[in-house]
This record gives structure tokens, sequence and C-alpha cells, in this order.
């Protein structure tokens, strides 16, 4: 007997998702010591120092079950974005958000709306809850909301939009957003993922979100610590929604989903615009700096409003490889996001970003 026989159909069909590859793995297996990753769209800086010590002051709490309600997080991020408590739902990490949506709103007899290209788990939480995927095609490596919008079934409960997304950095304006949400049935819930948000509302185009929930009650918008807050590894995330959906999500939700030190650390982080602006700063001139390298070397990419730069390169797969020979780890986006010639760069620190270009450099002289 093969247990692949036991599971549903849609977690049959399921590939696992494929995380950027971690420093100590690549230093175990090519022997290498001075490595440097920008796979995961991590921030550079490390977490805020005033999160870090935090963190400390409250180590004595983890023999406590965390705070199920999340009072003082959910109070923080009511206050930072003006908005009321019984709309935000916490995460451990907005990829656990983005599970309950799929979970609290779809069944297997229903169907799924995202774009080619688009967030990998988009994709991993429809198929473990065996409903049915409808991709769309993008245009110009974006989300075509034309073609999202008729694809649009009777038996379609959800959207996932990725604004901007992630690999391609591609973004939507408020313009045609707020037109796309205005044509979508309200009982489609839509979900705009703003993982990046921190970095791309810096746009004067880019939507400010939170403005159409009163709006478009169909409309979750979900965000992260893990970006620009610098908090990946202790998964922290959050939902704005209508409270009846909110209410919702919140049935789904494991009871202690976030825990102890993501809550004081998610409270803390906001409270540190001096850590974020130089988080946002850091990654302008960052981007700047691969721009200007990639121009010279005649390489074309995506224009990006988030923290990475998918980059044209020829064979992704072969040239990650040889750039892991030289202690750079990048992402390939073949497998799952059907980008073969691209590869997707975070912006790392000055110093690493110029360590990235000229192994790139090598590797694609070499090749
Ligand atoms: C990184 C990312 C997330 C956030 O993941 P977390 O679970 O919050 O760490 C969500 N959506 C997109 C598009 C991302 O790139």
């Amino acid at each position: 007997m093969s247990f692949l026989e036991l599971a549903t159909s849609g977690v049959q069909g399921l590939r696992p998702y494929q995380p950027g590859k971690p420093i100590e793995e690549l230093k175990r297996e090519y022997g290498i010591t001075n490595v440097i990753k920008l796979a995961s769209n991590e921030n550079p800086l490390g977490p805020s120092p005033l999160v870090l010590e935090a963190i400390q002051a409250n180590l004595a709490e983890l023999s406590r079950y965390p705070d199920g309600n999340g009072f003082e997080l959910k109070q923080a991020i009511a206050n930072k974005y003006d908005v009321e408590m019984d709309t935000i739902t916490l995460g451990n990490g907005s990829n656990d958000i983005l599970e309950l949506i799929a979970r609290a709103f779809v069944t297997s007899q229903q169907s799924v709306i995202f774009s080619a290209h688009a967030f990998a788990v988009y994709p991993l939480v429809t198929q473990a809850i065996g409903a049915k995927m409808i991709i769309t095609p993008a245009i110009t490596w974006g989300h075509d909301l034309t073609a999202m919008r008729e694809a649009i079934c009777d038996d379609t409960r959800l959207i996932f939009i990725a604004n901007p997304n992630n690999p391609t950095g591609t973004w939507l304006d408020k313009d045609n957003l707020q037109n796309f949400l205005e044509s979508v049935p309200n009982n489609v819930i839509v979900v705009v993922d703003e993982a990046y948000y921190e970095y791309a509302c810096k746009n004067p185009n880019y939507p400010n979100s939170l403005e159409w929930l009163k709006t478009y009650p169909n409309l979750i918008v979900t965000r992260t610590f893990s970006k620009a807050y610098g908090l990946a590894g202790l998964r922290v995330g959050y939902s704005i929604s209508h409270p009846q959906v909110t209410n919702l999500l919140n049935r789904v939700r494991q009871p202690f989903n976030v825990n102890n030190l993501a809550l004081v650390a998610g409270t803390v982080a906001l409270s540190d615009s001096e850590y974020l602006d130089k988080s946002i700063e850091l990654n302008r001139i960052g981007m700047r700096q691969l721009e200007n390298a990639f121009n010279d070397m005649n390489l074309s990419y995506i224009p990006s409003l988030g923290n990475f730069l998918a980059v044209e390169v020829g064979n992704g797969a072969k040239i990650n490889e040889a750039l892991l020979t030289k202690g750079v780890i990048t992402r390939p986006i073949d497998v799952g996001y059907g980008m073969p010639h691209h590869l997707r760069i975070s912006v790392g620190t000055e110093a690493e970003n110029t360590i990235c270009i000229n192994a790139l450099k090598q590797v694609l002289s070499d090749s």
C-alpha cells in the first residue's frame, strides 16, 4: 500500500513549498564559510534592537500560554492604522492567515483565482483543501485584472492578489485595483496581500487599501512583520477585514497561533519608526545599486516595489547553482513560479549586494 493513495486528491497533487536555501545548509554541503543569503526577502539589518531587548525581557514568560486574543498587538495595529480591533486577525506569519481564509470560505467544490507567477502559497492553500485553481495568464509579468475578473464563475469564492507580487515585484495602482474591487461580486472574497506594504507605500500611486474596507466588505488585506520589520523567524502577520469576516477567521484559527515573543516583538516593532525608516532607506539605496549594476551588465529585470528584483539571467537554475559555489544564495524561480530564465535576488546591505553582483558577473562570463 502507498500512503499517497490515502491522501486527499488535492494533497496528492501538492508540491511542497521550496524555501530559500538556509545559510548553514550551504556551508555544510559546500564546505565554505563565507556565505550571503539574498534568497528569502529578509531584512538585511536584522531585527530592531528595541525588539531584541523586549524579547529578552519577556523570556521568562515562555512557560505561559500566549494571549490568545493578542490584545496588545491588536491595539498597536489598531492605533497605527486607525482601524477597529475587531477587524484584526493575527497569524503565525501572514501565510497562516492565507490558509485560514481558504479554509473558512472555500470547499473542494469551489474555485479560487490567482495569477500566473503569483506567490506560491496561493496554490498551496488552495490545493490543500482540494479546491479548483483558476490561474489567469500574467500581463508583462503582473496580474491581469481584466482576465481575473472574467475568470470569475458561479463557484468562485476567493481571489488572491499580491500587491506587490512576489517573485515578480509587479504592482497594481490605486485606480486599477479599485475598479477591479468595484467589479467583483460581493460574495467573492478578495485578498489583497500586502506583505511588502511598508516598502511599496512610498509610491504615490500605491493604494491605501484600508480605506476601501468600508466600501468593499468582501476585501481582506494581509500584512506581515516578516519583511520590512525584520521578524521572519518569529512568524507573525495579520489581516484587516470586515468584523464578520474577522469573526469567521478567528473561528478556524488555532487558539494560540501566535507565540508570546512574537506578540511582544510585533507590538514593539510597530513603535520603532526609526528602524523601519532605516530599513526602507537601505532598501531604496540597495535597489538602485542592483538596478544600476544590472543595467551596466545589460541584464533586464522586472521593476519592483518590494525588497527584491527578478532579473533575467538565461538558465536561472544553472546560474543559481554556480552562484552557490561562490557562497551566494539567490532564489531560482523555475519550479513553482514558471520563470526559468529569471533569478529572484533580495536586496541586501551594500556590501552583500556588491558581493552578489561580482559573483553574478563572474558566473555569467564563465557560462
Ligand atoms: C513573504 C510573503 C508573505 C509573508 O509571509 P509570512 O508568512 O508573513 O512570513 C506573504 N505574501 C507574500 C507575497 C510574500 O512574499
